[in-house]
C-alpha cells in the first residue's frame, strides 16, 4: 500500500471516537504553554538552574526574559553561588509583569523568574495570564518557605496554579548529613522565629544569617557542633 493511500484511507479507519477522548490527535501547533515552579532550600542550585534553562532555551532561538528580585549581588542580575552570573530585569512590586513582556517589541517565548517567592501574589497571578492568555512559557525558581518554614505567599499561589512543581535536592545537606529542606534565620549566632518574612542576610556586613536544616533540627532549633564559631 503507498504512502498515499494510507494517508487516504486513515479517517476511515479511524475508530469513531468522541472528540474528547484523550487518544484523539492534538495538533501540536495546539500546546500549551507551561507555568512550572522549581523550589529548593538556598543553595540548591535554584539560580544555576535558572541560568542553565535560559541558555538551553536561548541556543533554540527562542527569546526570553530574565526577572529576579532581591539576588545575593543586590542588583539587577541572576547570580549563582558557583560563579555565574547575568543581568537581569528587577522585579518590584508596582511592575506589571504582562505590560513588561506585551511591551517589549520582540515576541517573547518564555521567562525565567528567579527568586519569585519574594514577588507579590499579583505578580503571580500575571504569571498565569501570561502562561494562558499569550502563550509564554514561565519558569519560576524560588524558595517555598521561609525561616520559620511558613510557605512565602507567592510561593503558595504557584503550588496553587503551577501545571509542575518541582523539588529540587542538590546536595544540600544539614549538619546531620539529612537532605536540607528549610532555611533557618541566624541573628547573632541564634536562630529566631519571629521578624520580618523577608530580610536578606548572607551579606559580608550583615548580623543575619540563613543556614540550611533538616526537618527535624529546623523544628528543634539545633544548628549543630561549631555553629557559634561560624555566627557572626
Ligand atoms: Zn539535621
Amino acid at each position: 500500500m503507498s504512502h498515499e493511500v494510507m494517508e487516504q484511507a486513515k479517517p476511515l479507519s479511524w475508530p469513531p471516537v468522541t472528540e474528547s477522548s484523550a487518544l484523539s490527535a492534538v495538533p501540536s501547533a495546539a500546546r500549551d504553554a507551561v507555568l512550572k515552579f522549581y523550589f529548593g532550600p538556598m543553595d540548591c542550585g535554584k539560580s544555576t538552574l535558572a541560568l542553565q534553562m535560559n541558555y538551553n532555551h536561548g541556543r533554540q532561538g527562542r527569546r526570553g526574559l530574565v526577572l529576579t528580585k532581591h539576588d545575593r549581588s543586590g542588583g539587577p542580575k541572576v547570580t549563582s553561588r558557583i560563579g555565574l552570573g547575568l543581568e537581569a530585569i528587577e522585579v518590584d512590586d508596582s511592575l506589571d509583569l504582562v505590560r513588561l513582556v506585551t511591551a517589549t517589541r520582540d515576541r517573547i517565548d518564555y521567562l525565567i523568574c528567579d527568586e519569585a517567592c519574594f514577588y507579590t501574589v499579583e505578580q503571580i497571578e500575571q504569571l498565569a495570564d501570561l502562561v494562558d492568555e499569550h502563550g509564554v512559557d514561565v519558569y519560576a525558581f524560588g524558595l517555598a518557605s521561609d525561616f520559620r518554614s511558613v510557605m512565602f505567599p507567592a510561593a503558595q499561589r504557584l503550588f496553587e496554579l503551577a501545571d509542575e512543581v518541582c523539588r529540587l535536592q542538590v546536595e544540600v545537606l544539614c549538619w546531620c548529613g539529612r537532605p536540607g529542606q528549610l532555611n533557618a534565620r541566624v541573628v547573632g549566632g541564634a536562630m529566631v522565629r519571629t521578624g520580618e518574612q523577608v530580610m536578606i542576610g548572607d551579606t559580608d556586613a550583615s548580623l543575619v544569617r540563613y543556614q540550611v536544616l533538616c526537618r527535624r533540627h529546623h523544628r528543634a532549633g539545633r544548628l549543630g557542633e561549631g555553629s557559634a564559631q561560624q555566627a557572626v
